[in-house]
């Protein structure tokens, strides 16, 4: 049996909920001014519209992914630092055109197999569009 007397004052409440506050903003801080000013760069990759997976560069380190969506394949190649496609099937070869990406808020996309691969986080650039939330 648990009684929960809600009419209490919640002082224990606010003071975890500000413990709570001052943790993150701590957090937020150790972010921006730690890891050589890098935040997690992340791809995320989205095969029509649903995110099929999502890889923080600097834990995955080098690595290939293989991507297949509506009958094309897709040969990604990641690094701690950057993201491209290095083969594909489709018609337009797009995807492999774009190069590489390596900042936040860039993308690949192609058209033919539906697929997206964009980069999240990381440090906004200067002429940054991007504001880190969270
Ligand atoms: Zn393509």
């Amino acid at each position: 049996m648990r009684s929960s007397p809600e009419l209490r004052p919640n002082f224990w409440d606010a003071l975890v909920a500000l413990a709570v506050v001052l943790l993150a903003a701590g957090c937020g801080f150790a972010v921006w001014g730690g890891q050589n000013g890098a935040a997690a760069l992340t791809a995320v990759v989205s095969v029509d519209g649903v995110e099929t997976e999502r890889l923080v560069l600097a834990d995955t380190g080098e690595t290939e992914r293989t991507v297949e969506s509506n009958g094309y394949t897709l040969c990604l190649r990641l690094t701690e630092t950057e993201v491209w496609v290095e083969e594909a099937d489709c018609p337009t070869q797009d995807c492999v055109h774009t190069g590489h990406i390596s900042r936040s808020g860039q993308s690949i996309v192609c058209l033919p197999a539906r697929v997206i691969i964009t980069l999240e986080g990381g440090q906004p650039v200067d002429n940054g569009v991007d504001i880190v939330v969270g």
